[in-house]
């Protein structure tokens, strides 16, 4: 036991039908019917080995899109071709969830196989906006569908879906509320490394937080310092020109048209209070790069042309940050320093990323975007831990119980 939550190490796998729920979604090629990256397939395949290894039969539920991420639902076929090539070992695959067809297959499952059923969310009761509009308790979500059709068939559930453990979903949380329930490898490890982030962290404790997704960052934020988890805050991207903006600096009014567009304003005054209440800790930007004529120009705050918009931090704000990184024990990323698709506007992000890859501190990376700049500069192999997780990993930072850590809990208690 572990975090309240029972680990593989205390289950009898020999002989035993295990529902593994994973977190294997990613962008697809709906043309080719191809996946854009394998990254995440490739995380839980440790589990899924041990649990084929010690014996059990294996069935794998999974999602791929969704309704509000349409254009990546899809069937799980290609993700079963993917994965058995990392297992070094045939991942069956039919196209069915609950039906008779996919529970004729589990009951012919031997010890050690393993079978992927198709996308678990062509269940309605699994949809994103299902789970907003209803908030299906998780004794309701034991009546779904899927668990009704899918628990008798099985003597125990895995979850190890971390980067969907914000998600209050019946393949997440309903399980547990029937079943004697487990965290796979992945998840205990993602756990271990947020929870040590959150506890025990190293100081002097630095914080980046950049990107787009302002109110996340100000969620994380104000936790983080409030709890003395981080010295220091250092911002960059749109969550740096919210702050600016609340602070009274000029930042262009192509700036600020882009934070109205895009939804941003409301962000406005939390960002004045997290300035009031948190003095000092907060690094900003004194200098913002926009585009002229499609190239790049620097001014410092005061002399940004009037129509200017900011989309990337100065160089010499990016260096005072590699700066205050390489001398950091600890540093948690989330989110770029400006619009690092782009070459013109990627130079703040790049001079982060190469003191994140060369600093001694121990450094953590979370975000889908922030993991594609640690692919595009070459540092995935110099950061400490990347996390598979975005949303579950920020709100487990904003310091929420996530519902199926809630509900593997809830299984640890009452099936002995
Ligand atoms: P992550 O996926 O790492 O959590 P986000 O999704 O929050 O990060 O933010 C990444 C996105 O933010 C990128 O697409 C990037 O282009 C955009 N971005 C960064 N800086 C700015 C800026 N100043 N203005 C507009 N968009 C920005
Ligand atoms: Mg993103």
């Amino acid at each position: 036991m572990r975090f309240g939550i029972r680990t593989l190490d205390e289950a009898r796998l020999e002989g035993r039908t295990v529902l593994c729920r994973v977190d294997i979604n990613q962008p697809v090629d709906r043309k080719s019917g191809t996946l854009k990256s394998t990254a995440r397939i490739e995380a839980c395949v440790p589990t899924l080995k041990e649990l084929s290894q010690k014996g059990a039969r294996v069935v794998i539920l999974a999602h791929q899109g969704s309704d509000i991420e349409y254009k990546n639902f899809y069937s799980t076929a290609p993700h079963a071709l993917a994965l058995s090539g990392f297992l070094g070992r045939k991942v069956g695959f039919i196209d069915d969830v609950t039906g008779p067809a996919a529970r004729a297959a589990i009951k012919n499952l031997k010890n050690g196989d393993l079978l992927l059923l198709d996308n678990v969310r062509f269940c309605s009761e699994e949809q994103t906006l299902f789970e907003l509009e209803l908030k299906l308790s998780h004794e309701e979500q034991a009546k779904t569908e899927v668990v009704r059709k899918l628990a008798p068939l099985a003597d125990l559930y895995v979850c190890d879906a971390f980067a969907a453990a914000h998600r209050d979903q019946p393949s997440l949380c309903g399980f547990e509320q029937v079943m004697p329930s487990y965290m796979g490898r992945l998840f205990e490890r993602e756990y271990v490394v947020i929870s040590e982030l959150m506890q025990r962290p190293e100081h002097p404790c630095v914080y980046v937080l950049g990107g787009a997704k302002v109110g996340d960052a100000f969620l994380m934020m104000d936790t983080v310092l409030s709890r003395g988890m981080a010295d220091m805050v250092l911002t960059g991207g749109l969550v740096a020109n919210i702050l600016l903006a609340a602070k009274g600096d000029n930042i262009g009014q192509g700036s600020l048209e882009f934070i109205r567009k895009s939804g941003n304003a409301q962000h406005i005054d939390t960002a004045r209070s997290l300035l009031e209440h948190h003095i000092g800790k907060i690094s900003l930007p004194r200098a913002l790069a926009y585009l002229a004529d499609g190239k790049r120009q620097e001014a410092a705050l005061p002399d940004l042309p009037e129509s200017a918009a900011a989309l990337d931090i100065s160089s010499d704000d990016a260096r005072h940050y590699a700066g205050i990184i390489r001398s950091a024990k600890t540093i948690f990323v989330n989110g770029p320093m400006g619009v690092f698709e782009d070459a013109e506007t990627e130079t703040g992000t790049k001079i982060v990323w190469d003191a994140l890859g060369d600093t001694k501190g121990y450094t953590v990376i979370g975000g889908g975007d922030s993991i594609t700049a640690t692919g595009k500069y070459g540092k995935a192999g110099q950061i400490d831990y990347i996390c598979t997780g975005g949303g579950a990993l920020i709100r487990f930072l904003s310091g929420e119980e996530l519902p199926v850590v809630k509900a593997l809990r809830h299984a640890a208690s009452v099936f002995p």
